[in-house]
């Protein structure tokens, strides 16, 4: 392990949980620890689309695929107040990107499976939902606790903000762009959370949909439903990220994956794809449907 500190100064104790977390789960990277985050994030990739708010929170940890090879940027604002057990964990979280990257098992090398930005955007949300689940579903060889004690409870929470996302998606007169970008930022995180919460189920967790009740299990059965089980089987048919896949199975994920993502994004109640006029994104879901959703989020965040 190589430690680069830019910004900052990290705390021995710091440094102890992320080495630990490191040999836990086998992996030698290199370190970053940031005290501009988003800074340093773009000057690795390249990249000036990154942003820290994914809508949830705050991450506390990214791998990027730097020149030099994949690299673990740690986010000093939060990784310094984070408990040594979490941030240890969080480590070896990321070693499974590093391995996932080194293996090029990312969505970056294939965009030459679609055609379009309307695919390569669902492909890249069923990528890195994919890259959770083979990484969470492993973590608990390694000694580590599922990533929550209640996957449920957070579903529930998952749902009511994606229902939300989705109702204010369409509020006010927003332009095609915006309505896009607030859906699919919504749709991205959430299927991450289903991400993680399969991760959990594979492993044991308690991760129990048939324990839902009231506006959460109708939420689960509008937004999600049979969906979940599609997305389960693709993912088990998946090694952990610890185990390489067989010859062809990567980008064949990343196909089915992004059908899967239409699918659900036509479930959310809109249509995106390329047309002769350009790109298309639009509300497809009924005034019913959308009224409900409405009462539910009122229901959800009252004012
Ligand atoms: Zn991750």
């Amino acid at each position: 392990m190589t430690v680069t500190t830019s910004g900052c100064s990290i705390g021995a104790d710091a440094l102890a949980a992320i080495k630990a977390g490191l040999e836990a789960a086998n992996v030698d990277a290199d370190v970053v620890v940031a005290g501009n985050f988003v800074a340093t994030i773009r000057q690795l990739t390249g990249s000036c689309t990154y942003h820290v708010d994914r809508g949830a929170g705050v991450v506390g940890a990214k791998t990027v695929n730097a020149p030099g090879g994949p690299t673990i940027v740690f986010n000093y604002d939060i990784a310094s107040q984070t408990p040594a057990p979490e941030l240890e964990r969080l480590a070896a979280h990321e070693a499974g990107h590093v391995l996932l990257y080194g293996r090029a098992e990312h969505v970056s090398d294939y965009q030459h499976l679609v055609t379009n930005e309307a695919d390569w955007h669902l492909l890249c949300v069923a990528s890195f939902a994919a890259e959770e689940f083979r990484i969470e579903s492993a973590l608990p060889a390694f000694g580590y606790q599922p990533w929550t004690a209640d996957p449920a409870q957070h579903t529930v929470d998952a749902l009511a903000e994606l229902n939300y996302q989705v109702i204010s998606s369409v509020l006010g007169e927003p332009t095609v762009e915006q309505m896009r970008d607030k859906v699919l930022a919504a749709q991205d995180v959430f299927s991450k959370v289903l991400a993680y919460s399969a991760g959990a189920h594979v492993s044991g967790g308690p991760m129990n949909v048939q324990s839902l009740a009231g506006d959460a299990a109708a939420e689960w059965n509008d937004l999600v439903g049979e969906s979940w089980e599609n997305r389960l089987k693709l993912w088990r048919s998946l090694p952990d990220a610890w185990h390489a896949t067989a010859e062809g199975q990567w980008p064949g994920t990343l196909v089915a994956g992004l059908a899967l993502e239409r699918q659900f994004l036509e479930r959310l109640g809109f249509h995106y794809e390329l047309t002769d006029e350009g790109l298309l994104f639009a509300r497809t879901g009924s005034d019913e449907l959308f009224n409900q959703r409405l009462e539910r989020a009122q229901r959800d965040f009252p004012e």
